[in-house]
């Protein structure tokens, strides 16, 4: 084993996963094992109520040394699980994946290579992916909306077989926000993205942990972790509101000049116009209201708002270290 090769980490969330742990711990470890570096598995249970948890806590007594389990008193969402365990990893290098073997292990070689490269966090894009029909549809759309509004051109973000190098993963976790898309916001925080393809399987045991309505809630905290777009929305269509009835007045005004009063119908129309202009400006003022909450929302998540990557050179001599390497809004 090399000792200067970056170390690494890898993360698996776990929840109901009972007929799956087995084969995964085998594949996984024997991936990493092949890694020539150090490496820690590291097993977090999201509130299984299957027994999971103590088929983690085995595994961990197992092997001593290479697995560790991390188990969580309820089911908090992959995404807090993984945060969990990145709060808890020490490898220089952090890779994530599914627990129910949809990602194959084997692939963790190729994902840290990848960032040796020189890359920050890579991405992978499944290969034929085997999932509902429904699912490989919306997240179709959901790959191409996030690729509009991010301008990152990656184009599976819901593929959770990933690799973060550390200095990301840290910036991640000093994110205050609750609700959060993990693949979205290391991409807030990483120079150099890319992607290999990958392939995909058939779920082993078990089914999606993810109905309908968890599914939705996830689009939402990935829609709020990467944009106030929508709040701003409300004043653009304000706006246009406002804009199409005072076109819409005018018009009246000429009709009304050419063709006499007895056109205007006492002025109902008069009456549309002026309501739409005040219509479209509560839109205005809910989108104003949409400013300052998205501010507001941008404040409470506490984003780190950069990343010294080196500073060259020095001045006035040194001061005591700062105590934060992020800068604080007031
Ligand atoms: N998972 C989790 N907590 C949850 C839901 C899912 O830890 O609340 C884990 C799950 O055990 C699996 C991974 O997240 O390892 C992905 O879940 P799943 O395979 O059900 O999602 P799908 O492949 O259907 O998107
Ligand atoms: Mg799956």
């Amino acid at each position: 084993m090399s000792h200067d090769a970056p170390s690494v980490t890898v993360v698996i969330p776990v929840y109901n996963e009972r007929g799956n742990i087995a084969a995964l711990l085998e594949r996984t470890l024997s991936a990493c094992r092949g890694l020539g570096r150090s490496f820690e598995l590291l097993l977090v249970d999201d509130g299984s109520r299957d027994g999971s948890s103590e088929l983690l806590a085995q595994a961990a007594r197992d092997h001593p040394g290479e697995v560790k389990a991390i188990i969580l008193n309820r089911n908090y969402g992959q995404h807090n699980a993984i945060l969990c365990a990145f709060a808890a990893a020490q490898g220089d290098i952090l890779v994530t994946l599914d627990a129910d073997l949809q990602n194959p292990p084997e692939e963790i070689g190729r994902l840290v290579a990848t960032i040796d490269e020189g890359f920050d966090v890579v991405g992978s894009v499944r290969q034929d992916r085997h999932d509902a029909i429904f699912r490989k549809v919306f997240s179709g759309i959901i790959n191409l909306m996030v690729r509009r509004t991010t301008g990152v051109k990656l184009h599976d973000y819901g593929c959770m077989l990933r690799a973060y190098r550390r200095r990301v993963v840290e910036a991640m976790l000093s994110c205050r926000e609750r609700h959060t898309f993990i693949p979205v916001l290391a991409n807030l925080f990483a120079k150099r993205v890319t992607e290999i393809n990958v392939g995909h399987a058939e779920r082993q045991e078990g089914t999606s942990k993810y109905s309908i309505l968890k599914l939705v809630n996830l689009q939402f905290d990935l829609l709020t972790c990467m944009t106030t777009a929508p709040l701003r929305m409300l004043s653009w269509v304000g706006a246009g509101i406002s804009a199409l009835s005072i076109g819409f007045g005018g018009l009246l005004l000429i009709l009304r000049v050419i063709y006499g009063p007895e056109w205007a119908e006492q002025g109902v129309f008069t009456l549309f116009a002026v309501v739409f202009f005040f219509i479209g400006v509560q839109f205005i003022a809910l989108g104003m209201m949409g400013e300052y909450i998205g501010r507001i929302h941008a404040d409470v998540r506490e984003r780190p708002r950069y990343i010294v990557d080196r500073i060259v050179g020095e001045t006035l001599g040194e001061r005591a270290a700062p105590q934060e390497i992020r800068g604080r809004s007031a």
